[in-house]
């Protein structure tokens, strides 16, 4: 297998002559591309009797089909199909020189890269770590000048062994596009490879790139050769297009060109690229990751931008909140003077106006957490903060792209840890995306969040910011201690290396932002109005039946009896009696109260709440948190509003709806330790139905599932005991 094509390609000026003519000296001959004005300069070179034929193609800086040069390249690399493509950069101008190689990678043409020009780069105070660049791209970098053919033999022996052998496992990073593009382009990845879609010429994700760029060649080459399916994709890349337009004012274009800068620009950041400040020319994005990646400055300003975050979250939303509370308060107390007293009264007020809407409430804050987060993310932001955690997450075992996944999953708090999960398919290391996935139920999604604003109002009122703050380094605490756990124990294995995008700082749209938060904000609205109704119905059903039987009921008709007839005293009798206890202020509403409790205690809910005391005792949760805990397995929203309908019917058959809020305070075995306990086992134990089963799905197995299941209960258990018996001890909060 003699005369093995080798292409060379690079930007104008990067010195592809220079090395051309180095390489081949006189043997070479030049002569036109057919039809245009671009020269096609081909040579010959011979080491050890293997000949190498070397075609020297057009300068260019992309591949898109803008110029007859980068058509005439991209018609060589795809047609002639080089075994190798050496790719000569300008090392003084790597960050635009990279921009063609990124492509190349996606032609899927085995690449070498000849560092060039590294002579000018140190006149300039640019030092390059050829062996980090190489690391980080999983391809071989030889450094060379080309005018002095230093690096030549090196370059040509590494080619022409990738000629003859291949590859091998020497492959380039795939450049993610980011959550608009990615999917789509996954999916129509998809498609383009199972109908084999100009698969003989290009690999599919290169194919489907072109589409969303919009190629004219390539998508009049899709509708000749498949018409229907080019139709398919076309409308795929109209959809993307028109949500790009109105959320970030961009084409798709835009945003590919945009993540592989972003690419490029956090390659050079991390390690590979170093600069003398006086040599530095620093645009505007650069001048501020200066300060905003600082190594002191970073996390500080991080931190800030947390608790800013919250701080508007919480004092925003304070108002709105205590809106809709007292709205459904109102709501409830309509139905309750409307219908009489029985079971469908119950149900309604009970089991729906205070359970969803006890979640309902908690929409303003929702949405003021989530438009904070679509800012940072439209910004630019969380690519800086993803930048800064990449050595913390290596530390812990995990990888930079957990970041995204954790963040995806409530990393500051209102996402879900469903799309979490999901999102740990960017991860390649099966181990690293297991702990990463088995850690994602940690984090604060939407659904937890109505369960500590409810609980914070209450009991710490004075510091919601400060303890929203505290709740989110705790929960990062408890990701990456378990993660380092597993990934020393049942996960074992090797880092992968990472690489960071740091796209440009943008100026969110207002429109961007507006479509971004109503997006999420109506996911919420709407689970409340599905599932958790549905659960809180059952509940509520839980909770009432078996009913008190007519003897026990009895007992109270008579006690109402006795007081209507004016005998207090003898009805403390019978009260004391019933109770074991010497009784307090008695009234018709306190005994409707007592046979409520009872009644809750008797219903199956109840019972199984009592039950559950024996070990919950232990952190301080009495029977009717326990019923709660149990309801939010099926979503942890459930906590809250199964605690409402708990307390609500505990209270008394008949009288207005009071805040939960209002009654935990008022009730004796609650106090700011339980509060605080309760939040952490909310935090910390088993994952939602419905991401332990799409946990299951991702990474293949229920023995998985079961073990999140089983390992996060404990590790909940183990924590809010913790925590409750120290603090009783050391007399925190109680
Ligand atoms: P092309 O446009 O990519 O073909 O680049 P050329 O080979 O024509 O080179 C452009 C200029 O850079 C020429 O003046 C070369 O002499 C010079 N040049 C090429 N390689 C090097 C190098 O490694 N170091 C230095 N200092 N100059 C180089
Ligand atoms: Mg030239």
């Amino acid at each position: 297998m003699n005369d093995d094509l080798i292409a060379l390609a690079g930007n104008p000026n990067s010195g592809k002559t220079s090395l051309f003519n180095a390489i081949t000296g006189a043997h070479q001959h030049v002569a036109n591309y057919p039809g245009v004005t671009v020269e096609r300069k081909e040579g010959y070179y011979s080491q050890n009797g293997y000949d190498l034929h070397i075609v020297d193609l057009p300068g260019t800086y992309s591949l898109t089909a803008y110029s007859p040069e980068e058509l005439v390249a991209r018609q060589v690399l795809t047609t002639e199909r080089p075994r190798v493509v050496i790719n000569i950069v300008d090392a003084s101008n790597l960050d635009r020189n990279l921009y063609l190689t990124l492509q190349l990678f996606e032609l899927g043409i085995p690449v070498v890269i000849a560092l060039n020009m590294i002579d000018v780069a140190e006149g300039r105070g640019i030092e390059i770590d050829a062996g980090e660049l190489s690391r980080k791209l999983n391809v071989p970098v030889i450094p060379t000048v080309a005018r002095s053919g230093r690096g030549k033999e090196e370059l040509l022996a590494v080619a022409s062994r990738i000629a003859r052998e291949g590859a091998g496992s020497i492959g380039p990073p795939q450049i993610p596009y980011g959550p608009d593009i990615d999917p789509v382009l996954q999916e129509m990845e998809a498609k383009i490879s199972s109908a084999g879609l100009l698969t003989g010429l290009y690999p599919a994700r290169w194919t489907a790139l072109k589409y969303l760029e919009s190629d004219e060649e390539i998508v009049a080459k899709g509708r000749v050769a498949a018409p229907e399916l080019s139709a398919e994709l076309e409308k795929m890349v109209a959809r993307v297009a028109e949500h790009l337009r109105k959320t970030l004012d961009t084409y798709p274009e835009g945003i590919i060109a945009d993540y592989r800068y972003g690419f490029i620009s956090g390659l050079l950041k991390s390690g590979v690229m170093k600069r003398k400040p006086a040599a530095d020319r620093l645009y505007l994005s650069d001048r501020m990751d200066r300060v905003v990646t600082h190594r002191v400055a970073g996390p500080l300003i991080m931190g800030l931008i947390l608790y800013a975050l919250y701080y508007f979250a919480f004092t925003g939303s304070d108002a709105p909140v205590k809106w809709l509370q007292s709205g459904f308060a109102a709501l409830g107390a309509v139905v309750e003077s409307t219908l009489h007293p029985g079971l469908l009264r119950s149900l309604l007020v009970r089991g729906i106006i205070d359970g969803v809407g006890g979640i309902l409430a908690f929409v303003p804050i929702i949405i003021f957490i989530f438009f904070g987060i679509a800012f940072l993310e439209d910004s630019g932001y969380l690519a800086r903060a993803a930048f800064m955690l990449d050595r913390v997450f290596r530390t812990f075992g995990l990888h930079g792209s957990s970041f995204m996944a954790y963040m995806v999953g409530g990393g500051i708090a209102g996402g879900c840890g469903v799309p979490g999960v999901m999102a740990t398919r960017t991860l390649r290391s099966s181990n690293e995306r297991l702990a990463t996935m088995l850690t994602i139920g940690f984090m604060n999604c939407g659904a937890k969040l109505p369960v500590y604003a409810l609980l914070i109002g209450a009991f710490f009122a004075k510091s919601k910011a400060q303890m929203m703050m505290l709740l989110t380094l705790i929960s990062w605490a408890m990701a990456f201690l378990v993660a380092k756990f597993l990934r020393t124990t049942i996960l074992r294995g090797p880092n992968t290396p990472f690489l960071l995008e740091l796209p440009p700082y943008r100026l969110p749209t207002a429109r961007g932002l507006v479509i971004h938060t109503w997006e999420r904000a109506w996911l919420y609205v709407r689970k409340a109005g599905t599932v958790i109704l549905a659960v809180s119905i059952l509940f509520w059903a839980l909770m009432n039946f078996p009913r008190l039987p007519e003897s026990k009921r009895a007992v109270f008709d008579a006690q109402r009896r006795v007081i209507a007839a004016g005998l207090a005293y003898q009805a403390k009798g019978v009260e004391a009696q019933l109770a074991g206890k010497p009784a307090g202020d008695l009234t018709a509403a306190a005994i409707d109260g007592d046979e409520a409790r009872a009644a809750l205690r008797y219903s199956l809910a109840g019972r199984m709440g009592i039950a559950l005391e024996r070990i919950t005792r232990y952190c301080g949760f009495d029977w009717r948190t326990n019923v709660a805990l149990v309801g939010g397995v099926a979503g942890k929203e459930i906590v809250l509003s199964v605690l409402s309908t708990a307390y609500a019917m505990g209270r008394s058959g008949s009288g207005k709806t009071v805040p939960l809020g209002a009654m935990l305070k008022a009730d004796p075995t609650w106090n700011p330790l339980v509060a605080f306990t309760l939040i952490l086992f909310t935090m910390l134990y088993v994952p939602c139905v419905v991401s332990v089963v799409c946990l299951a799905k991702e990474a293949g197995s229920w023995k998985w599932a079961m073990f999140s299941v089983v390992f996060n209960t404990t590790v909940a258990f183990v924590v809010a005991v913790l925590v409750y018996q120290v603090g009783r001890l050391l007399g925190i909060g109680i």
